[in-house]
């Protein structure tokens, strides 16, 4: 059994998308084991995202993920990082496979409604950056 971090972001909360994100999670067979909705700084959204400091889009994506509330969750499953990312689809909504969240909601590769943690060592650190031990169950 894995964890993985989700979050919801400002483009799919803005929509009133959380409900139908979460039902592709929940059918997709991960559970939502902790979840809380939140309004990043753009400081905050630097530092989630720092990885990605040198890429061209940076800016514009902290700016994105300030502008609104997003909903940071915990996801478990069996092979529950790769199973978020096919129920998230491609990065780019134009590549995302039907039935996807990206292909059903995201409205371009920056506002693409979701983020999902790409490996074990980014899962646990991503998880430890919004939550602590005893919010997840
Ligand atoms: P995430 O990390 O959010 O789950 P991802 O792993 O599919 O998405 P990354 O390459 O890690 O994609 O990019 C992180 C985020 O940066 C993307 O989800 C998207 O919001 C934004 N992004 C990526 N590429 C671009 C781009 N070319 N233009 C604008 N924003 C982009
Ligand atoms: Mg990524």
């Amino acid at each position: 059994i894995e964890r993985t971090l989700s979050i919801i972001k400002p483009d799919a909360t803005r929509r009133n998308l959380t409900g139908k994100i979460n039902a592709k999670f929940e059918e997709g067979g991960l559970r939502i084991v902790a979840q809380k909705r939140i309004r990043l700084t753009k400081e905050q959204a630097g530092q989630f995202y720092a990885v990605h400091k040198e890429r061209p889009f940076y800016d514009e994506l902290c700016e994105f993920m300030s502008s609104a509330p997003v909903v940071v969750q915990v996801l478990e499953g069996e092979n529950a990082i790769a199973r978020n990312r096919e129920i998230m689809g491609a990065t780019n909504p134009a590549d995302a496979a039907p039935g996807t969240i990206r292909a059903e909601f995201a409205e371009s590769v920056g506002e693409n409604s979701v983020h999902g943690s790409d490996a074990p060592e980014t899962a646990a650190q991503e998880i430890a950056f919004f939550f602590s031990g005893i919010e997840i169950v």
